[in-house]
């Protein structure tokens, strides 16, 4: 055995720090800085999130706390609601077909 060969514990660190994070990005979920929310009023939000698009029903803008509109939205989020369930049946169906 040469000097060479001979064991490093700074390689072996060096190695080790490159192993985990391998590791960590394997486990750790894709993180969006600029992940976009949709709320069904229309108003969208930039924030950082693990998913790259949220849809909500509700949100600041439109909450009947902050309006008062109450039932007027309640059937905007049904409608929004129902629309993408409608889209996401047709990517299903067109993931199928391939
Ligand atoms: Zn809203």
């Amino acid at each position: 055995m040469g000097p060479d060969q001979k064991f490093n514990p700074l390689v072996a660190n060096l190695l080790r720090a490159c192993y985990l994070t391998r590791m960590q990005k394997d486990i750790h979920p894709a993180y969006y800085p600029n992940a976009s929310i949709k709320c069904a009023c229309g108003k969208t939000y930039t924030i950082g999130s693990t998913k790259e698009k949220i849809e909500v029903e509700i949100c600041a803008a439109c909450h009947p706390f902050f309006t008062g509109q109450e039932k007027l939205i309640d059937a905007a989020g049904r409608v929004e609601k129902f629309k993408a369930k409608r889209a996401r049946a047709a990517a299903t169906a067109a993931k199928r077909k391939k």
